[in-house]
């Protein structure tokens, strides 16, 4: 065989490879429009405006959204295998524990594989992106929501539980679509600019006032613990490293670090919004942890969910905030526009 046929005939073979099994190029952040540009990521962007196949099989190549989607991925994978344990420990019928686990089991799930689809289309185009965010958002307040029922009915002492339980899950759904429409808003008002500082703390306050309600039903076991000489704060370790991990996840999302202390070197691995994913997936299982390590030291047996109550009342919010998105959705172009015309100005 001559070079020349071998040539031509490795370059057949590796043409005839379907393109989803190879790497696929992606653009500088130049040439992308400007809604979709990320802080100090510089590159590894996807081709915008493909057909939505190319978006699927993204999953399976390396740009700059790579590991948010498989780091919710895996997270999904991690909630499945504790909820499979603990579903061989206990028995739905009769273990009111397992119930609260299931709830916030559910939420999780809805919350990690929401936020996994929509790092793995919003590329499509400016308008997808937009939309796509606002999806996550539902995601987001869906999972705040599960995070309420199980400090009520996970880690709650019986007096607390007693006095807020008529009121609390009503309390905590209106709490998280007010949530669900303060991210939108951020999103509209101030999405057309990534650095724009007023939209972060739209972010931080909303997801802020959630998660101080979601701190209600447990923290007066802290004041117990202040009152009691015989109480030792360690013995609440894991309730703490919930809210604690909650600060350090504000901050990953916040900082964008360490992408703009090293602009371009982070594009693929190593951005601040892949460490706030990693974060979210470990507070949900420290979440987890402590309903299972509570009702083990026999604290929470005053505690009985209604699990097809929550499961309705999970549905509904998930439908209204979706009719609320799709009412929203209309002011995108008006937004993208606004983004564009921004970029324009700066560009003079
Ligand atoms: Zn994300």
């Amino acid at each position: 065989m001559t070079s020349r046929s071998l040539n031509d005939l490795i370059y057949d073979t590796l043409a005839s490879v379907p393109w989803q099994t190879k790497l696929q190029p992606t653009l500088p952040m130049e040439e992308v429009h400007v809604v979709l540009h990320e802080p100090a990521i510089l590159g590894g962007y996807r081709v915008p405006h493909k057909p939505w196949k190319y978006y699927f099989f993204s999953l399976f190549q390396l740009h700059n959204e790579t590991v948010n989607v498989w780091s919710h991925i895996i997270g999904c994978v991690v909630i499945l295998y504790k909820l499979y344990h603990f579903f061989d420990e206990f028995d739905l019928g009769r273990d009111h524990v397992l119930t609260t686990l299931l709830l916030f089991g559910i939420s999780c799930l809805i919350g990690l594989g929401t936020s996994a689809a929509v790092h793995l289309l919003h590329a499509k185009s400016p308008y997808i992106h937009f939309v796509a965010f606002m999806v996550d958002y539902i995601g987001a307040t869906f999972c705040s929501f599960g995070s309420g029922i199980a400090a009520l009915y996970g880690y709650s002492k019986a007096e607390t539980y007693d006095s807020i339980k008529d009121f609390y899950a009503p309390l905590v759904f209106i709490s998280s679509y007010l949530n669900f429409l303060n991210l939108c808003l951020a999103k509209i008002w101030y999405g057309h600019d990534p650095h724009n500082l007023n939209r972060k703390y739209m972010f931080i306050f909303g997801m802020g006032i959630q998660a101080f309600i979601n701190m209600a039903p447990w923290i007066p076991r802290f004041v117990d613990c202040f009152h009691d000489n015989t109480c030792s704060f360690s013995s609440l370790n894991h309730i703490s490293i919930i809210p604690f991990v909650f600060v350090l996840e504000a901050v990953a999302f916040a900082a964008h670090q360490p992408e703009k202390t090293f602009p371009g070197k982070c594009d693929i691995v190593g951005q601040g919004h892949q460490l706030f994913h990693v974060l979210i997936v470990l507070n949900h299982v420290f979440q987890l942890d402590a309903i299972y390590i509570d009702h083990k030291n026999n604290l929470t047996g005053h505690s009985e969910p209604d699990f097809w109550f929550y499961l309705i009342m999970m549905i509904v919010l998930y439908v209204i905030e979706a009719a609320s998105l799709c009412i929203i959705a209309r002011l995108v172009p008006a937004s993208i526009k606004k983004a564009e015309e921004a970029d324009e100005e700066k560009r003079k």
